[in-house]
């Protein structure tokens, strides 16, 4: 059977990988559909490699032969039209921050198998996605490495057995720095992550640990169990992706070198598992695997996820749309990376939150957000 695939964020980190695996899968999986941004120049070389029916761009529809000939479709519409479009199978959302939300919302309400790399869609509407899930209508599988961990270990077990969930942290690009050095750390610094390679959003997110406190959520999502039984644990080689323990005592974990072709790969594949060429791991080579204990005075911006996790309603789409804002300006040099989390935390504070939100309330609770973190950024605007 021959998978038809829709990629959101096709030119990002994730759409990329996706890309590599289709291309070692080909006889297994089709393109039909592709949606960059900005970088409209590999998206037109993606399409005329790939030939999907349809291209959602940011561009004038009479360059459509740059595009393979691909019907073109402007943006946002695009992302919503691509999401449910009839004779897709398995919609890839691998947009960044809260651009892959309504597209994830549409193709869960047109029935589609949603894989979801984008977390801030679970972070700002966990609760509207569970209740679709519920109600049965559509199916969604997890990218990120370590949500793909929990869901490999607890493939064949019963879930009413399940303890606790573990994610491993590799601590970012910061994790030797002391806390005085971490306040003079440049973009550049933090862009560069020790493990993964990754967007840069995520890759700031990582250096300061807001991404696993966003995993946190998304893992209370995806598995519907509590915060409470979440747990963080620093693992800076990120080999063992993450852990569950069992009733029984039983811990099981997945392991792997770090690369996210693996985990995409296993998204478009499942139940099956397709045979290819990736290195494979070697533990006798890697030697030690090293594990300890998270230092929350250090990483704030985890707790602060964590919080506003539990406390839930909109305030986890608070979370996520001061931390756009303020990932942004420090990205842009208006704010110091230790300004990130205190940035989030005065916007949740001054947040009335709305306990049992729709839709609505999670976008306007986002506008709030980012309308307050930005004042808070540059106060005489
Ligand atoms: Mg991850």
């Amino acid at each position: 059977m021959v998978r038809n695939l829709v990629i959101l964020g096709s030119t990002g980190s994730i759409g990329r990988q996706t890309l590599d695996v289709v291309r070692a899968m080909d006889d297994r999986i089709r393109v039909v559909g592709l949606a960059g941004h900005r970088n409209t120049a590999l998206l037109a070389k993606q399409a005329r490699e790939f030939r999907p029916r349809v291209v959602a761009a940011q561009v004038d529809t009479d360059l459509d032969e740059a595009f393979g000939n691909a019907e073109m479709i402007g943006l946002p519409e695009g992302l919503e039209a691509l999401a449910t479009m009839p004779g897709a199978d398995l919609i890839v959302i691998g947009t960044a921050g809260k651009a892959g939300l309504l597209p994830t919302l549409a193709a869960l309400g047109a029935g589609k198998l949603v894989a979801l790399a984008n977390k801030e869609v679970l972070v700002m509407a966990g609760s509207l996605i569970q209740g679709l899930l519920k109600a049965g209508s559509g199916e969604l599988v997890p990218i990120d490495s370590e949500h793909s961990a929990i869901w490999q270990c607890l493939e064949g077990e019963p879930r009413r057995a399940v303890e606790r969930l573990t994610l491993t942290a590799s601590g970012g690009a910061f994790r030797h720095l002391s806390a005085d050095e971490l306040k003079r750390v440049t973009p550049e610094q933090a862009l560069r992550h020790p493990t993964w390679s990754m967007g840069r959003k995520i890759t700031v997110d990582s250096a300061n640990l807001m991404n696993k406190g966003m995993e946190a959520i998304e893992a209370r999502w995806l598995f519907d169990l509590s915060l409470e039984r979440i747990d963080v644990v620093l693992h800076p080689q990120s080999i063992v992706h993450s852990l569950v323990t069992f009733s029984d005592g039983s811990t099981k974990a997945q392991l792997g070198l770090p690369d996210m072709r693996l985990p995409i790969q296993y998204a478009l594949s499942h139940p099956e598992r397709w045979a290819n060429d990736l290195e494979r791991l070697d533990l006798a080579a890697i030697g030690t695997l090293s594990f300890g204990a998270v230092d929350w005075v250090r990483y704030p911006a985890l707790g602060l996820a964590v919080e506003a996790g539990k406390a839930g309603g909109t305030y986890p789409a608070v979370l996520a749309g001061a931390d756009e804002v303020a990932v942004e300006a420090f990205l842009v040099g208006k704010i110091p990376f230790s300004q990130i989390p205190p940035l989030i935390e005065t916007t949740l504070n001054r947040h009335t939150r709305c306990s049992s939100p729709d839709l609505d309330d999670i976008l306007e609770a986002d506008r709030w957000a980012r309308a307050t973190a930005s004042r808070l950024v540059s106060p005489a605007m």
